[in-house]
């Protein structure tokens, strides 16, 4: 298992070659062939993620909700992807507690890198 930031800009990786020679073999082959792109990304920070341009942006999009008055047909969703963006905003808001443990799981997130074959 890789600790997940190699080649990470932000975090130091603490996998051993063969640690990451482990996991390039296991991505090789026929896998790698159904991916046509391969790019390196540092995870993104969760004050990007909850700046307050967004902050604002979402009240002007609630407010312009709640101006518009309820609709019945607009409330009405069976799948999350189904639900208008506006509607996104106002019922899947994070509060202070989820803001928190999505805060924690972000810094303790160990995803795999991805290599490149030769790498
Ligand atoms: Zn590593």
């Amino acid at each position: 298992m890789s600790c997940g930031f190699y080649l990470s800009k932000t975090r130091k990786c603490t996998c051993t070659k063969a640690m990451l020679q482990k996991y390039a073999r296991r991505l090789s082959g026929p896998l790698l062939d159904h991916i046509d792109l391969h790019i390196n990304v540092d995870p993104a920070a969760y004050a990007d993620l909850s700046s307050n341009v967004k902050t604002s942006s979402r009240e002007i999009i609630r407010n312009r909700v709640i101006k518009q008055g309820p609709s019945v047909e607009a409330d009405r969703w069976r799948y999350n992807a189904q639900m208008a963006p506006e509607k996104t905003i106002i019922n899947c808001s994070l509060g202070t507690l989820e803001q928190e443990l999505l805060i924690q799981d972000m810094e303790k997130q160990s995803f795999p890198p991805v290599l490149t074959p030769g790498s």
